[in-house]
């Protein structure tokens, strides 16, 4: 009997689920932790965030 195969296994823990991409709204299919539908979308997310830290950092500064 032939046993299914590691990369088998993980493939089936692997499967995709609907998701929604926070950057776009898209409804895509996600595989593992996966939460950006693209590579452009998690790219542009974390420009956002830095761009949000930036100006927190500014904020910050002129209160003082
Ligand atoms: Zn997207």
């Amino acid at each position: 009997m032939k046993q299914p195969s590691a990369g088998a296994q993980l493939a089936a823990m692997r499967k995709p689920k609907a998701k929604v991409c926070p950057v776009c709204q898209i409804e895509f299919l996600g595989i593992g932790r996966r939460i950006y539908c693209s590579s452009a979308c998690r790219n542009k997310a974390y420009h956002l965030r830095q761009k949000e830290f930036i100006i927190a950092g500014k904020v910050a500064l002129q209160k003082d």
